[in-house]
């Protein structure tokens, strides 16, 4: 315990920064130095004037880049993106970004073509869809714009009127 009590003293408030910094919560430093959480907290207002670390969690990440979530995450699994910081708890697979990962996507996306429907880069001999599910996928009605679905909707009432005038035809024509 004393022992334990010693180390502790060798921990820098340089070390507590950095370690908040890299995205670790005051519990969790809290927990590695063996201090409370206020403690944690004191020293952080001292010496930086705020508790708050200036990475981004991947909702404030992919909220400031205006993409879905799962791109974000797409990203990261092809590794272009990096995390400054990650860690699991249970089911939960946390991942902290520095600020600067919002221009690496930004630039990433300014050098590439993008498959209109999953932003994924286009490979050679595509230019719209990046493959035959996503041509499909974005034919849909859901998908249009508002104008192409006025068009759309303006299409099926033709189609059903001319289809009625055909009806009222036949069954004029068939003899009595
Ligand atoms: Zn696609």
């Amino acid at each position: 315990m004393f022992n334990q009590v010693a180390n502790r003293t060798r921990i820098s408030s340089g070390d507590i920064i950095a370690m908040r910094e890299s995205g670790a919560s005051l519990e969790q430093i809290a927990e590695t130095i063996g201090r409370t959480k206020e403690r944690v907290r004191q020293i952080l207002v001292k010496n930086i004037g705020t508790t708050r670390h200036n990475l981004l969690s991947t909702q404030q990440l992919y909220r400031q880049l205006g993409l879905p979530r799962t791109r974000v995450v797409e990203l990261y699994k092809d590794g272009i993106i990096t995390p400054k910081a990650e860690w699991k708890t249970g089911n939960h697979h946390y991942l902290l970004w520095s600020p600067n990962v919002a221009e690496i996507v930004t630039n990433y996306y300014n050098k590439n073509r993008l498959c209109k429907m999953c932003l994924k880069p286009l490979g050679k001999g595509r230019w719209v869809f990046c493959s035959d599910e996503c041509y499909r996928e974005g034919q849909k009605y859901k998908y249009k714009s508002g104008e192409a679905k006025r068009r759309h909707l303006e299409n099926i009432k033709g189609y059903l009127e001319r289809r009625r005038n055909r009806k009222t035809y036949f069954i004029e024509s068939v003899p009595v």
